[in-house]
C-alpha cells in the first residue's frame, strides 16, 4: 500500500535517511524501534510530507508523494497521524477538536460529524468526556482524544510516533489498549515505540533503524528470540 524505493533526506550536510526501501501492506501493523537520531520520525514525517523527502520514491496506493496540492491533500486524508505530544488545539472541546478536520476539509455538517465522533470516542473509551477541554483531561485521555480525531478523517493507514513516550507509565497501557484494538480492526499502522511488549504481541513486523538505514526487519517471535547481530542485542537489552 505504501511503498518507498531508496527514499533519502539530508539536513545540510547529514544524511538522515540513507536510502530506505520498503513497504507497507494493507492491515499490516509495522514496529519501528532504533536509537535516538537514527531517523525513524524523519521517515513517518516523509510518508505524509510533514518533511520533503530529496531522494527515492514514496508511493501511497501507487501514488506517489510529492508537492502536487490535490494529491497531497488526498494523501494528507489518508494517513492519519498520531505524535507523542498530543497537539490537542486547547481552547476547544474534545468534540470540537474531533469535528474540526472533517467539518472543514470534508464539509461535513455539524450533526453528522458530531455523531461520528461520539462513535469514536465510544470506541476509545472516552464517551463522557465530548464536552471537556485537554486540560481538564490526563495525557492518556488526551492521547486516546487525538487517536479518535486522526480516525475522524477516515484514514487508511495510522502512524504512530511514539505516542506514550510522553505518558506516565500508569496511563501508558490504556493507550496502547486503544491501538490494539485499532490493529484488531484490521487498520495499517506504522509504529515508532519503546514498547516492545506491543512489538512483541501486536506488530507483524518489527523494522530495526540504523544510521538512516533499516538494518534488519523480521516478524517480532524472530526479531526477538533471534537478534540479528551485536547492535539489535544490546539495543532490545537496554528498552527491554
Ligand atoms: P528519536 O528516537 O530521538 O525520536 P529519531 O530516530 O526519530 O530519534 P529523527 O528525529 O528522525 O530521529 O532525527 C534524525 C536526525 O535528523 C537527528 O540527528 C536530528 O537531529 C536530525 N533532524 C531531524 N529533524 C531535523 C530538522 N528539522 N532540521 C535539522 N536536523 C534535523
Ligand atoms: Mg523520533
Amino acid at each position: 500500500y505504501i511503498v518507498c524505493d531508496q527514499v533519502t533526506k539530508s539536513f545540510g550536510s547529514h544524511q538522515v535517511l540513507q536510502g530506505v526501501s520498503t513497504s507497507f501492506s494493507k492491515g499490516e501493523v509495522t514496529v519501528i524501534i532504533g536509537a535516538s537520531g537514527s531517523g525513524k520520525s524523519t521517515l513517518l514525517r516523509a510518508l505524509n510530507r510533514l518533511e520533503p523527502h530529496d531522494g527515492g520514491t514514496i508511493t501511497i496506493d501507487g501514488v506517489p508523494v510529492t508537492d502536487h496540492e490535490a494529491t497531497l491533500q488526498k494523501q494528507r486524508c489518508e494517513v492519519g497521524m498520531v505524535f507523542q505530544q498530543f497537539n490537542l488545539f486547547g481552547h476547544m472541546t474534545v468534540l470540537d477538536n474531533i469535528t474540526l478536520a472533517p467539518r472543514r476539509i470534508h464539509k461535513t455538517p455539524r450533526a453528522t460529524a458530531n455523531a461520528k465522533a461520539l462513535q469514536l470516542l465510544e470506541r476509545v473509551g472516552m464517551q463522557d468526556h465530548a464536552h471537556k477541554y485537554p486540560w481538564q483531561l490526563s495525557g492518556g485521555q488526551q492521547q486516546r482524544v487525538a487517536i479518535a480525531r486522526a480516525l475522524a478523517m477516515e484514514p487508511q493507514v495510522m502512524l504512530f510516533d511514539e505516542p506514550t513516550s510522553a505518558l506516565d507509565p500508569e496511563m501508558v497501557q490504556e493507550v496502547l489498549e486503544v491501538m490494539r484494538g485499532l490493529a484488531q480492526s484490521g487498520m495499517t499502522m506504522i509504529v515508532v515505540t519503546h514498547e516492545m511488549g506491543f512489538a512483541r504481541e501486536v506488530a507483524d513486523r518489527v523494522m530495526f533503524f540504523d544510521q538512516g538505514c533499516i538494518a534488519h526487519e523480521a516478524p517480532p517471535a524472530e526479531f526477538f528470540a533471534r537478534p540479528a547481530n551485536e547492535r539489535i542485542a544490546a539495543f532490545i537489552g537496554r528498552v527491554a
